[in-house]
Formats: structure tokens, C-alpha cells, sequence
């Protein structure tokens, strides 16, 4: 597991990278895994055995070790700064993931672009939130063309994605739930789930939601809130951040909506103007079932709502972009095991770069964060790497006492 792990850690972008990476030139690699993993191999593995090993022990014992990992996470309180009215806020995003130009296995999603066809996969994934802007995976479902037999065919791609995401939500809900049975859980999505199907798979998994609110989505509850904000004038607070950026906030609660399927739901509604320095301005709503009023109503929508983002920031790009390759095919067969391990690294990276421990080390030389400190995430990596390499790690390194003492802290600022 860790020579997988380590794969990502080092940000060698393809697997055949081990076999140049953590070769025998690299002194130490073999030594420095052995005690990280409490193993006494002798020699070293091969991208080969990797490939063999995950096909062995399957997707789902790496997707468990992922969940584990988080669950330790709430358990020691780390992600308690950024819970919102006590409910860690699990943010649900869909992505492409794998792209070919031929049938890669009998569940790819077809794309028709002029003459030619793509084949691919999309995921959906469920991430929680903590603090300074880190994102911890919990649960994945990957999409295939057995979402999209519904959708008719010639249905655009936006719509495909649509249909499959709000598919594959029970699913992915239902994993969080097997996996967090007494988690207290909001569900924070864009407005495709802010619909009956949206609502119900909150109900079912016993999640509060805080879903994007669009006119397009919902025409007739959009036009209900905007006549019911004219009644409840008095329900608005206004501010100005310290960057100068005006913002008016307006509220609705207990809005009744008749879903198609004539299933009936309350909920409350709101919105945010926000007018910047320049004049440019920009509008936000979004339903939930959270407490919203005078008090409530910023946070609701500065920490929940608008952490939204962050996943398709701190999530999705920074695993596409970052040398972590999240759309590079490491492997034809058990790609879904590649996949966890990734997000298993993006975790201990996180830790890594936003966590107390090398913050310490950047002050004591007058830095700020460890990322000033190293000039870049890249060099990061590749200081792990060399280090990883050369370096014979000390013994106090590996020692489990001395570790229980210390409390690695995300910062917030
Ligand atoms: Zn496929």
C-alpha cells in the first residue's frame, strides 16, 4: 500500500515511474517503506506487483481504508472549526474521470462529438469539508452508461451528466451512510439536485441538504420566493466585508413545494447580493432545511453555501493538475483502486501542506505556510522524494509513542 501511496505522494504521474523513481539507485526507498509499512521485504516491488496486489485486494478494501482514515478525523475533532449548525457539510460533485477514443469496457459513457465517439467515465463524489479549505473523500460512486439508459438518446451531454448524477445520488448517500451511521450530515450540492429526487435522497439518509437554487430548475418555487420576499421585507441584514464588498442578504422560511411527483416539502430559501468595489454584481440562493434567520442566515451561506466551490477547486483540479494525474489511466484493470489510493494521498497531502507540523518549521524560518517555505507544492513533492531516496529517516520517526503526542492542527486563516 504505501509503494502505491507513494506513487502519488512523490507526484510521479504514471506507475512505470516507480520502477525508475524507487529504483536501486535510490538507497534508501526499500528501507524507509519497509519501516513506514512494518514490512521486512527484501526486495523491491515492481509497478507489475502493484497492479497485481490491488487487482488481488480489490477497490473497495482501499476505498474502506480511505473512510477510516476521515473517520478518525472527526474523531479527533479536526473538522469541527467548519461544522455548520453542528453538521459536518459533505459536498457532492460530479467529474469526468477517464476519457478514450475507443471502448475501453462495456460500461463506458459514449460522447458523440461530429464523427467521432468517446468513451468514458465520471464520478461522483462526496467530500467533507475542513478547515483552511481542505476536502477529505468519504465516498465515490463511478457513473457508467447503465446511469444513462433513461436519457434519450441525442439528450445533450449536460443533460446525460444531469440524469446520472441525481442516479447515482441515492447510492452515494447510502455508502456515507454504511459507512457514517451517526454522522450529523449536511448534503451541500448544485441546483441539478434541488428537486423532489434531491430532496428525498436527504430524507432517506437523514441529511440536512443546502442545494444552489436556480430560476431554470424550479420556475414556479422560483417565482413563489421572489413574491413572498416582497412580504417579509424586515428579513434581510446587510454588510459590508472587510475587502469593501457590499452584501444583502434576504430570507424565506417554511416555503412550501409540491414536487413532480406530488410529494409535498418545506424548506426555507435565500438569497445573496453581493456588489463589489467595481460594481459588478453577483446573486446567489439556495434551499436548506438549516435554522435560517437573522442570526444564522451569513454563515449559512458564506460556510455552507459557498464552500461549494471548493471542491471543483481544492478537489477535482487540484487532483487533475497538481502531478497527482487524476485523469491518467494507471491502470486498464483496477483503475477504481487507483482512483482511492489517490484520494487516500490527497488526504496525507493535505495534512501535509496545511497541517501544523511543517507550518512550525516554515515560522522558525520566517515563513509563513510550509508551501512558502518549500517555493512550491511540486518542490514539495520532490523534496519528499529525494528524501524518500536518500535520506535514512530517523528512528524517532517511527516511534508510536512519541507520534500519540502530537496533535497536528489544520489552520483556518
Ligand atoms: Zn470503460
Amino acid at each position: 500500500m504505501w509503494w502505491g501511496l507513494s506513487l502519488f505522494l512523490c507526484k510521479l504521474s504514471s506507475r512505470r515511474q516507480l520502477d525508475y523513481q524507487f529504483n536501486s539507485d535510490g538507497p534508501e526507498v526499500l528501507n524507509n517503506l519497509n519501516r513506514l509499512a512494518g514490512t521486512q521485504q527484501t526486495s523491491r516491488p515492481v509497478n507489475k506487483t502493484l497492479d497485481y496486489f490491488l487487482g488481488r485486494i480489490g477497490s473497495a478494501a482501499v476505498a474502506g481504508l480511505g473512510q477510516k482514515m476521515v473517520a478518525r478525523l472527526i474523531r479527533m475533532k479536526a473538522l469541527d472549526e467548519v461544522r455548520l449548525q453542528g453538521r459536518v457539510l459533505v459536498l457532492i460533485d460530479g467529474s469526468g474521470y477517464l476519457v478514450f477514443h475507443y471502448q475501453h469496457c462495456e460500461q463506458c459513457l459514449t460522447q458523440q462529438h461530429g464523427e467521432t465517439t468517446i468513451y468514458m467515465h465520471q464520478v461522483l463524489e462526496a467530500k467533507v469539508l475542513g478547515p483552511g479549505g481542505t476536502v477529505f473523500s468519504i465516498a465515490t460512486e463511478f457513473i457508467d452508461n447503465r446511469d444513462a439508459q433513461d436519457t434519450p438518446t441525442g439528450a445533450s451531454p449536460e443533460q446525460v451528466k444531469q440524469d446520472c448524477e441525481l442516479k447515482a445520488l441515492p447510492r452515494l448517500v447510502a455508502k456515507i451512510r454504511t459507512a457514517f451511521p451517526q454522522l450529523r450530515i449536511c448534503l451541500v450540492g448544485d441546483s441539478q439536485f434541488a428537486c423532489g429526487a434531491g430532496f428525498q435522497v436527504a430524507r432517506d439518509g437523514r441529511c440536512a441538504f443546502l442545494y444552489v437554487f436556480k430560476e431554470g430548475r424550479t420556475p414556479a418555487l422560483w417565482r413563489d420566493f421572489q413574491g413572498l420576499l416582497k412580504l417579509c421585507p424586515e428579513q434581510h441584514v446587510e454588510l459590508t466585508t472587510p475587502q469593501g464588498i457590499h452584501q444583502v442578504y434576504r430570507w424565506v422560511n417554511d416555503l412550501d413545494y409540491e414536487d413532480s411527483d406530488g410529494r409535498p416539502w418545506t424548506f426555507h430559501a435565500l438569497h445573496c447580493r453581493e456588489t463589489k468595489k467595481t460594481g459588478v454584481v453577483t446573486q446567489w440562493a439556495w434551499v436548506t432545511p438549516l435554522k435560517v434567520d437573522r442570526d444564522t442566515v451569513v454563515a449559512v451561506a458564506t460556510k455552507g453555501g459557498r464552500e461549494r466551490w471548493r471542491e471543483e477547486n481544492e478537489g477535482f483540479n487540484t487532483q487533475k493538475n497538481s502531478g497527482l494525474n487524476l485523469e491518467h489511466a494507471y491502470s486498464h484493470k483496477c483503475w477504481a483502486a487507483y482512483y482511492f489510493l489517490l484520494q487516500i494521498a490527497h488526504m496525507i497531502l493535505q495534512l501535509v501542506e496545511k497541517g501544523s507540523l511543517l507550518r512550525q518549521l516554515a515560522e522558525q524560518v520566517g515563513k509563513r505556510t510550509a508551501v512558502a517555505l518549500f517555493g512550491s507544492l511540486k518542490n514539495m513533492a520532490q523534496r519528499l522524494l529525494e528524501s524518500l531516496r536518500y535520506r535514512r529517516w530517523e528512528d524517532e520517526a517511527f516511534d508510536v509513542g512519541r507520534a500519540a503526542t502530537i496533535q497536528i492542527r489544520l489552520d483556518s486563516s
